[in-house]
């Protein structure tokens, strides 16, 4: 079967839907959304259809199919679930020459609605001709992956522009770099960070002035999550695939860097323990230096770049020296650990607030308010801990958090070789000693890490039989 594309202007238009049930309630607000004037026919409406006709949107002809309902319609849909009513359309709509799609039923289909992905005015429109709809809807969320969502705003700006850029850009090579430098470049940008005016004034500014738009460099902050490759953001996956430079951090695995544009240049500016070690100063240096030459630059960095990422300080330092620059949140550690270890960071019955906190650098355990972080019925979420957890514990033990406060330690957290090891906070040190804890591992300390014993649903698990904890009674109201 071979079908001819074409998108319909249906605005003022009358168009029949026969059927009352929640597909024909899909199909009347699709039809709705393009301003077409529509009748509904069934003996009965769902609820949300009723609710069209009482606010006048929608006409309603209340008894069984009628050939006549077909006089005058542009358009029909039959979304009945019965395929001799469905076919009864059909026919009468060919007799009037209406042209008749039939859901589901290719056959008696003399036009397909295609799956759509929406990016107004862009809207891609994807068909199989109704031989493999699986495939279509596969193909249409690999695309509102890919397609950004200020695409919309990008080409209605291009829209209202479109003869200026036409008389400005009056020779077409001119007039196609031009288009290019606008779909590629720091317009969109704008726009994805709700800044459409300024993004007008850019697009302005590029036209007027005579040599061809110039490159502008830019830095994005990325949080890349905590390591499993599906809780990348889908900006995040966007921006890798812009990007001409990539700074990333050690922690960023090797699945989510292959994920990026093929041919971005790649930099390991990995703080290791040891090893090589860039120093930040370098990393400013680094960032600035790219962003200088016109290339778009991505610093990559694992979990949230503003959580323990040194996020802040790479922001001002950008921002000081005139550089453009935005950031894409991520999948902080401990909102990914907790959940792949089956343990909710808050809970009713027992922990009203979460602490992030490192026991790490410049924030090493002295300065943390011990005496705070050990009251009951809150958690800890602790980053870069496991060196200093004999300390930390100590600590909490010595301002009176209870021995037996459950812990739990994950190990690569959302990772296939996640490890989650539980028990009470006096035994955390001599844990991390047994199981050899290495790093990235999180610690949860505080109530709610007793579900991890019961609810991790991912990894191993290890905890210790003859100290299996339990959750403490429920909070009496
Ligand atoms: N910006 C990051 C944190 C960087 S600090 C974020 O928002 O997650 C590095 C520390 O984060 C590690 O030492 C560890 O404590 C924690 N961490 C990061 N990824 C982790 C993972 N997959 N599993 C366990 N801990 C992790």
């Amino acid at each position: 079967m071979k079908l001819y594309p074409l998108f319909a202007d249906l605005a003022g238009l009358p168009v029949l839907v026969v059927g009352g049930g929640s597909i024909a309630r899909r199909k009347v607000e699709a039809l709705l959304g393009a301003d077409a004037q529509v009748t509904v026919g069934a003996p009965r409406l769902d609820e949300g259809l009723a609710r069209m006709v009482e606010e006048g949107r929608v006409a309603w002809r209340c008894s069984e199919f009628a050939p006549t309902w077909l006089d005058g319609m542009w358009l029909a849909i039959a979304a009945t679930d019965d395929r001799s009513i469905n076919a009864a359309v059909a026919a009468a709509a060919n007799q009037r020459r209406v042209l008749v799609n039939v859901v589901d039923d290719a056959e008696l289909s003399r036009f397909h609605v295609p799956a759509v992905v929406d990016r107004s005015p862009l809207v891609v429109a994807i068909s199989t001709a109704g031989a493999a709809p699986a495939l279509a809807r596969r193909v249409r969320e690999t695309l509102e992956q890919v397609l950004d969502h200020a695409l919309g705003a990008l080409v209605a700006l291009a829209q209202r522009h479109r003869h200026r850029i036409v008389r400005r850009r009056a020779d077409l090579a001119d007039r196609r770099a031009f288009y290019d430098w606008l779909h590629d470049g720091p317009v969109l940008s704008l726009l994805r960070r709700a800044q459409p005016q300024q993004a007008e004034r850019i697009l302005l500014d590029a036209l007027h002035g005579d040599q061809a738009a110039p490159q502008a460099g830019s830095v994005t902050l990325v949080g890349a999550g905590p390591g499993h490759p599906g809780l990348l953001t889908l900006q995040a996956l966007r921006v890798l695939n812009e990007a001409d430079v990539i700074l990333h951090d050690q922690l960023v695995g090797t699945e989510i860097l292959a994920m990026a544009r093929r041919d971005a240049e790649r930099i390991d500016v990995g703080k290791r323990c040891g090893g090589r070690q860039v120093p930040q100063e370098q990393i400013h240096r680094l960032m600035l230096a790219h962003a200088r030459e016109g290339r778009r630059v991505v610093r990559l960095k694992g979990g949230d770049p503003f959580v323990f990422g040194r996020g802040g300080e790479e922001l001002a330092f950008l921002r000081r020296h005139g550089v453009a620059c935005d950031v894409v949140p991520g999948i902080t550690a401990a909102i990914a650990c907790a959940a792949f270890a089956g343990i909710p960071l808050t809970h009713r019955d027992h922990a009203q607030s979460i602490c992030l906190l490192t026991a790490h650098g410049k924030d090493a355990t002295d300065t943390l308010d011990a005496r705070m972080l050990a009251r009951p019925r809150q958690t800890l979420a602790i980053y870069m801990g496991v060196e200093r957890a004999e300390a930390l514990t100590a600590q909490l033990l010595a301002h009176g958090r209870a021995a037996d406060t459950p812990v739990a330690i994950i190990e690569n957290g959302t990772l296939p070789q996640q490890r989650v090891i539980t028990g009470t906070l006096d035994e955390l040190p001599r844990l991390i000693r047994q199981h050899a804890v290495t790093t990235p591992a999180l610690l949860i300390i505080g109530e709610v890490a007793a579900f991890a014993a019961e609810h991790a649903w991912s990894g191993e698990q290890y905890a210790e039989p003859e100290h299996a904890v339990s959750l403490p009674p429920a909070k009496v109201a």
